[in-house]
């Protein structure tokens, strides 16, 4: 049976409040365990929001969308207000997925930062971004966290270094066709000891708008992808946007996964689903790749686009 990893990214004050606590609903409704990473420090959503999701994006799922979807605090956020800290004022809502028994784990420091400019920063700025996630998570939950997911899917060699300094086993920084193969990466200072499982099935995000599609078309394109299909997959989904306004289409997505067999999963259960089966032995070391993915733009780390 083919697995599914649930990897939920969280990238705003409100995602944090209010989605990631109906997400949790859901997936107690369903009987499920995701994957959670946070971004753990300050929300500067206004700065950069047309740059998290495609403009086209926001048109098409209503016309007042944009503030439907994150609200119209969301958007001042670093432009007319102060970007409000997310790990000290949300702090109780990370530790409620934690209690729940789901995977928790890292998405970011402050998202817009890093998506905007890590590519290119230098190795003292990206240590010090992911320095400070790591202390906050620690601070928050008590423990380590036991994964990790790039904010944008943007990295540079230090910070997929950083993973292995960490102690990091699997992160999933990247993006794939729908087929997953976990990989190592080959960087200037040798392999990487984690294992990356890039996001392999296009997000909400990308689907809708695209020939007119909505959010229900959305959910029978990824089923279309998924039926028969014997290969794992990791889906990327959003706190902002399946944890609020795309809930019930969200929900219609798991229900039919479950129907066509899908066992769905935490990005830890994917891992240890590949050791036990020491698949991990023989996998494949490949470069660090950046490139461009249908309906998204800029450059991403990629394995195979
Ligand atoms: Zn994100």
């Amino acid at each position: 049976m083919a697995k599914i990893a649930l990897k939920v990214d969280v990238d705003t004050l409100r995602g944090t409040q209010e989605g990631v606590p109906n997400l949790a609903r859901t997936f107690e409704h369903f009987d499920l365990k995701a994957t959670f990473l946070f971004s753990m420090g300050p929300d500067h959503t206004g700065w950069a929001l047309k740059r998290v999701f495609r403009p086209g994006f926001l048109k098409k799922v209503s016309r007042t969308s944009v503030i439907e979807h994150y609200g119209i605090k969301t958007l001042l956020y670093g432009v007319l207000l102060p970007g409000p800290d997310i790990g000290k004022l949300a702090a109780k809502e990370m530790r409620a997925i934690d209690q729940a028994g789901h995977e928790t784990g890292i998405h970011t420091w402050d998202h817009v930062a890093w998506q905007d400019a890590v590519h290119h920063k230098d190795a003292s700025w990206t240590k010090a971004q992911m320095q400070k996630s790591w202390d906050r998570f620690i601070e928050i939950f008590g423990h380590p966290p036991a994964t990790y997911g790039a904010a944008g899917w943007q990295m540079n060699e230090v910070a997929f270094e950083q993973l292995d300094r960490w102690g990091i086993q699997y992160s999933s920084d990247g993006r794939a066709k729908p087929n997953l193969v976990p990989y190592r990466l080959a960087l200037g200072s040798g392999n990487t000891k984690h294992v990356q499982y890039p996001t392999t099935l296009p997000t909400f995000d990308e689907l809708i708008g695209v020939d007119g599609a909505d959010a229900f078309s959305a959910v029978s394109k990824l089923l279309e992808i998924t039926q028969s299909n014997p290969n794992d997959q990791v889906f990327t989904l959003h706190a902002e946007l399946e944890g609020q306004k795309l809930l019930p289409a969200f929900e219609r997505l798991l229900g039919a996964w479950l129907n066509q067999g899908h066992e769905l999963v935490t990005m830890g259960q994917l891992h240890q689903s590949w050791e036990a089966t020491k698949q991990l032995n023989k996998i494949a070391v490949l470069p660090m790749t950046w490139g461009a993915i249908p309906n998204r733009s800029g450059e991403l780390i990629i394995q195979d686009f």
